[in-house]
């Protein structure tokens, strides 16, 4: 009766899990573990003590899809509908799940790009649809020969995360017109944008969908404020998409959740008056340097780092154990939880590397970097 018979517990839950249980420093799940802007915490004082109580409208507060709107323009100028081309989910993972089980019927094709984030195939399998992976290159760079000639008259969609989760490399301008060239060939197949790291890109300036008049019009574009403002737990993020995807969309959202938890509504619509999205991005920034001058003396070797708040290590020459058996050794024995990279592949092929997310306080990197580099 399973529509997932082949899908486990998310890695996730499975690391955070772990850690807590052995009381290592969890560099695995994706959250930050430093206090979130005291500012914020003063609106959401203020605000529960209003009337913020009930049912928002079911796209979302007005004043909230108006602060998304000026901000879309403010970043990537792109003019919005506040009333036809916004929704606000119950984080971004509601989003990408909404759209995909809005657009995608039984027996469509998805393509994901391999190695991919873990929810997008288990939502497209919940539709009825194939996922089907196509492999990014050595680099991480999307190969769209690979793609071209993995599209067929049943492909529907095509979903691209960017910065990219697990590996944080960030697409270049060529990337984006290379897939506005191939998209103009299949007019049928519409874009799914994860674009929830947005603000954390380090080597060059994060290129939206919202930019790229040719593919937006076709395009669903997922962000997070979970993600953005570090309120992960608040699970709230938005959609913006055209209005013809739009109004399937939201007719789908109805039913799922209807609205989004209010309170986290109003306070984040108070907060982008003043929130500093630069601010973020170089404390980001400043945490990747860190987290990598701490590793240098270490035995694992560094990717690069394009973007997102993560860092992928190679331990090859640490051990020969495969990812999923070195990562729980490294909680059990040396006292930190990462998340092995296989579970981000298709065939969780073992490439011998972990992600470690470095959103954490300096004082947790300095502690985690020093148990690492005794391993
Ligand atoms: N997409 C990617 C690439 C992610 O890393 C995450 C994790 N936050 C999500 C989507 C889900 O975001 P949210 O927590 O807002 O649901
Ligand atoms: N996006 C986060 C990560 O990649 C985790 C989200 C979740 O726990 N589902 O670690």
């Amino acid at each position: 009766m399973s529509k997932l018979p082949h899908i486990p517990t998310s890695i996730f839950s499975v690391m955070s899990q772990l850690a807590n249980e052995h009381g290592a420093i969890n560099l695995s799940q994706g959250f930050p573990n430093f206090p979130v802007d005291q500012r914020l915490l003063d609106i959401t004082k203020q605000l529960t003590h209003e009337n913020t109580h009930q049912y928002t409208p079911m796209a979302g507060l007005p004043s909230l899809l108006e602060k998304i709107s000026q901000l879309t323009y403010e970043k990537y100028t792109r003019k919005t509908d506040v009333a036809t081309e916004i929704l606000v989910t119950a984080g971004a993972t509601q989003g990408i799940y909404t759209t995909i089980n809005t657009l995608i019927k039984h027996g469509d094709e998805v393509i994901i790009l391999d190695p991919c984030y873990d929810s997008y195939e288990p939502s497209v399998l919940v539709a009825g649809g194939k996922p089907f992976r196509i492999a990014l290159n050595e680099d991480y760079a999307p190969n769209f020969n690979r793609i071209e000639a993995g599209i067929t008259s049943k492909t529907k969609m095509i979903i691209i995360n960017n910065p990219h989760n697990p590996t944080g490399r960030i697409w270049k301008e060529n990337e984006f017109e290379a897939l506005e060239t191939l998209l103009e060939k299949h007019p049928q197949i519409v874009l799914l944008s994860d674009e929830v790291y947005e603000y954390i890109s380090f080597t060059q300036p994060h290129i939206s969908i919202n930019t790229r008049p040719k593919l937006r019009e076709r395009a669903i574009i997922a962000s997070s404020f979970g993600k953005s403002l570090h309120v992960t737990g608040w699970k709230i993020g938005y959609l913006i998409a055209p209005e013809k995807l739009m109004q399937e969309i939201k007719k789908v959202h109805q039913f799922l959740v209807f609205s989004v938890s209010s309170l986290s509504q109003h306070v984040i619509a108070s907060y982008l008056d003043i929130v500093d999205f630069d601010a973020i991005a170089k404390m980001y920034l400043q945490k990747r340097d860190l987290f990598r001058s701490l590793l240098e003396g270490s035995r694992f070797t560094l990717l690069p780092c394009e973007g997102t708040y993560f860092q992928v290590v190679n331990y090859e020459k640490i051990s020969s154990k495969n990812d999923t058996d070195f990562a729980k050794e490294l909680i059990t024995h040396h006292g930190v939880a990462t998340i092995p990279i296989s579970v981000f592949y298709e065939d969780g092929t073992d490439k011998r590397m972990l992600r470690f997310c470095f959103a954490k306080t300096d004082e947790t990197l300095v502690a985690a970097a020093e148990k690492l580099r005794r391993v």
